[in-house]
């Protein structure tokens, strides 16, 4: 038996193979290949999608995370509430502006952040809250505007939702659930202000060429990836699907087992992962590639742990218990029902 694998780009990219090569011989035959037509046409819709009325695209998830917080001008003195609980990108971009990232813990069952956690948390420096639609799952956003402070939306798990918060970053790593053949990213926003500084600052802070008002960077995204978006654009909704799919089989097939906490499914999803928790979770993902399937881990050590943030005796007791627990099942829209029936059965097998 062959194995199955966690995420095969190949396979989920392979029904629209054609459909992305045309888009690329396109660009490659128009000639213009930064910042032109097929950017500004994958703006418009995509901001379309997310009923924003800005898109500004650029290079990544994190750099459409810092432009939020550099328009915003957070910086040196002020604090971001971000959770404990998420891949380290979150917590680099408000570093990246010399803010401090303050890190809340998350509610054990959603693994978002929630405001009996955050509270704690606000001061006078904080200028803003960072949010992450963690795993697919949508954070609690109206909840959040008790603080009455800008809320800023790590959405680069959450294409699908519609929660932006006061600006949300988007990835289109080849993985996401929107996801180009190469690095890009999106800064969405109903802000016509903040649409209108990102897109300043991902050009140099050139309004005119070669004349720079701001100082900005090169953070664009390009005409190729634009194009092969706009294509895979049109299939989010039925890969969407079936993640959900996939995410209630498994729900239904794995419920009842004590020694595995299913994730909730109570608000909106994408399920760009699905994450069970178990314990002896390095056993537990040997033994399924024993028997032939793959898992992920998202993601095994806390930011607060790994060298760029550690600090001795700082602990988050809730982020911890996830990283040693936690499982990433395969759902990516190229899993065929067959192979997931395979992964159920192992599972079955190895608790
Ligand atoms: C993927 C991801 C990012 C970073 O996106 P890049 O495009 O790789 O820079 C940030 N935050 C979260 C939660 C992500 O999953």
């Amino acid at each position: 038996m062959s194995m199955i694998r966690f995420c095969d780009l190949r396979a989920r990219n392979a029904p629209r193979a054609d459909a992305i090569k045309d888009a690329v011989a396109r660009v490659v035959d128009r000639g213009l290949y930064v910042l032109d037509a097929e950017v500004s046409h994958f703006e418009k819709d995509w901001s379309a999608y997310c009923l924003a009325s800005h898109c500004v695209g650029v290079a990544s998830g994190l750099d459409a995370l810092t432009l939020i917080l550099r328009a915003a001008k957070i910086g040196p003195g002020d604090e971001v509430i971000v959770p404990s609980n998420t891949y380290v990108a979150t917590w680099l971009a408000v570093s990246a502006v010399g803010a401090l990232p303050v890190a809340a813990e998350p509610d054990l069952k959603t693994m978002n952040i929630c405001a009996a956690t955050v509270s704690p948390l606000v001061n006078r420096r904080t200028k803003a809250i960072l949010p992450v639609h963690l795993y697919g799952r949508e954070a609690p956003i109206d909840e959040l505007r008790q603080f009455h402070l800008p809320i800023y939306v790590d959405a680069c798990q959450g294409h699908g939702l519609t929660a932006v918060g006061d600006a949300a970053a988007f990835s289109f790593y080849p993985t996401k659930n929107l996801g180009a053949l190469g690095d890009g990213g999106a800064v969405v926003t109903d802000n016509d202000v903040m649409a209108d500084q990102v897109r300043l600052m991902r050009n140099y802070g050139q309004r005119a060429r070669y004349i720079c008002d701001v100082r900005g960077i090169n953070s664009r995204l390009d005409e190729v990836q634009a194009a092969i978006l706009e294509t895979k654009l049109h299939h989010l909704d039925w890969d969407n699907s079936q993640r959900v799919a996939l995410a209630k089989r498994y729900l239904h097939a794995l419920a009842g087992i004590p020694s595995i906490i299913l994730p909730e499914d109570d608000v909106a999803n994408v399920w760009h992962q699905f994450v069970i928790r178990v314990k002896n979770r390095d056993d537990f993902r040997v033994d399924l590639s024993n028997h032939d399937v793959e898992t992920g881990c998202h993601y095994p050590v806390p930011p607060h742990l790994q060298g760029a943030y550690y600090i001795k005796g700082l602990r988050y007791p809730i982020a911890e218990e996830i990283a040693e627990t936690c499982v990433s099942l395969p759902i990516g829209p190229e899993l065929d029902w067959d192979d997931q029936t395979k992964i159920i059965d192992a599972i079955k097998a190895v608790v």
